[in-house]
């Protein structure tokens, strides 16, 4: 079966539904209500970035 088109969660893996968040670090969709983290509408990043974001100190 392929799913080409169908954008999964990449915390929960289930289909994007409602609310959801593009991180631009690792180009990974998640739901809002999966990854409810501080940050802009501008630079969001999953809980995973984040992490790596905060260590590297851009
Ligand atoms: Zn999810
Ligand atoms: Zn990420």
């Amino acid at each position: 079966m392929s799913d080409g088109g169908t954008y999964k969660c990449g915390s929960c893996g289930e289909a994007l539904s409602g609310p959801c968040g593009y991180c631009e670090s690792c180009a990974q969709y998640y739901h809002l209500t999966c990854a409810v983290q501080g940050g802009s509408e501008n630079s969001w990043n999953c809980p995973n970035c984040a992490v790596q974001l905060s260590m590297a100190t851009l």
